[in-house]
């Protein structure tokens, strides 16, 4: 991958990366804000604790993505960043645009997603 193309890519890793770190202090915020306090009112108590289990669920998709950045930020050190890590080819720059974290060229990506399609079946044929 050519110099320019691998900076393109370290950039946008690395602003996703601060939006995502930005939101997530947010959210941890307005969790604490939200801990801990009880409310006399069940109806309004229950809407706050869905209101913080929506909550917690972003943060852990937040957290999982933070990860994902930040191992595709490591791959672009070591080299190895937009080489598919099942058959080592060199995934398109466009797949790459769209999703920067990705570590599978797109046909091994459908070739997974068949495959856990069969088996999803299967089980639930059993
Ligand atoms: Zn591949």
């Amino acid at each position: 991958m050519e110099k320019e193309v691998v900076e393109y890519f370290r950039n946008l890793l690395l602003s996703q990366l601060e939006e995502l770190l930005s939101e997530g202090k947010r959210t941890i915020v307005s969790i604490q804000e939200h801990e801990g306090t009880s409310f006399a009112d069940p109806v309004e108590q229950a809407f706050v604790d869905q209101h913080l289990n929506m909550k917690f669920r972003i943060k852990d998709r937040e957290s999982k993505l933070i990860k994902k950045i930040r191992e595709a930020l490591a791959r672009i050190d070591d080299g190895t960043f937009g080489i598919c890590e099942i058959c080592e080819d060199e995934i398109s720059t466009a797949r790459l645009k769209a999703r920067p974290v990705t570590t599978q060229c797109i046909e091994c990506k459908q070739r997974g997603e068949q495959w856990e399609r069969i088996t999803e079946q299967k089980a639930q044929m059993q």
